[in-house]
């Protein structure tokens, strides 16, 4: 079977710089005094479905989209492939259908209206195991509501929504550092947050933070998942 041309160029830089990322995260977790490391889930987002195929042949078995229509077309076209679907962008409700065939995992539930759209997708589509659900928390103390995450004071309410709903399964939480703070500081909060949802919801045990520029403070705080994205693929095209 023949290759694009430029396949081997592009195999080997993937698997330098993959490489370069699980020596951090071996590292981290190391210096953490971890016993085990956390997940790495690849961000393949504006990166061709040719990139994820090589991934995959370097053992990378999570990768993580933020848009509905990006994604399902890559899923669809690597369908053979033993890849999990992380969705890990802010989803629109009328969204929600498309995503069930799809996704794993949603990392990105931040409101009930979005609860009950999953809820109802995962239903209507037959799927056979239930889609597991993350609350993303929006983590700036000046964070206005509605605008990617939930607010900490949410979370709660939100969990049991979703630990109640049939076809889901509350499984965590998500945030991204917010812009101009130590994210050491607000992992930290993340994983108060988590630790609460756990006493209520024992088997929600995802915690999902760290990308390329915080993996470091991801890992030391506790952190069971990673989405990176640039340190592995490079810097995204800007416009498409
Ligand atoms: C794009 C994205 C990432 C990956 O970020 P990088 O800085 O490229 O590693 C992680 N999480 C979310 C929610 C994203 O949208």
């Amino acid at each position: 079977m023949g290759e694009e041309p430029g396949t081997e160029a592009r195999r080997r830089e993937l698997s330098g710089s993959l490489e370069r990322v699980r020596e951090r995260i071996r590292r981290a977790t190391e210096a953490a005094g971890r016993d085990s490391e956390p997940a790495l889930i690849v961000v393949t987002k504006f990166h061709p479905a040719s990139d994820v195929r090589l991934l995959a042949e370097f053992g990378v078995r999570d990768v993580g989209e933020n848009r509905d229509q990006e994604a399902a077309a890559k899923a669809a076209e690597l369908e053979e492939l033993p890849l999990a679907w992380h969705f890990i962008g802010q989803l629109q409700t009328n969204k929600a259908k498309s995503v069930v065939r799809y996704a794993d995992a949603v990392h990105s539930v931040d409101r009930a209206s979005l609860v009950s759209a999953l809820g109802k997708a995962v239903a209507a589509s037959g799927r056979d195991r239930a889609l597991d659900c993350l609350v993303q928390v929006n983590l700036d103390p000046d964070a206005a509501p509605g605008r990617g995450g939930a607010l900490p004071e949410e979370v709660p309410g939100l969990s049991d929504l979703l630990a109640g709903t049939e076809g889901l399964r509350l499984a965590g939480v998500m945030a991204v550092a917010p812009l101009g703070e130590d994210p050491a500081e607000a992992f930290a909060r993340l994983a108060s947050i988590a630790e609460q949802m756990q006493r209520r919801h024992p088997g929600a045990d995802m915690v999902s933070a760290g990308m390329s520029q915080d993996l470091e403070q991801a890992v030391a705080a506790g952190a069971t998942h990673l989405r990176i994205g640039t340190d592995v693929l490079g810097t995204r095209p800007r416009v498409r």
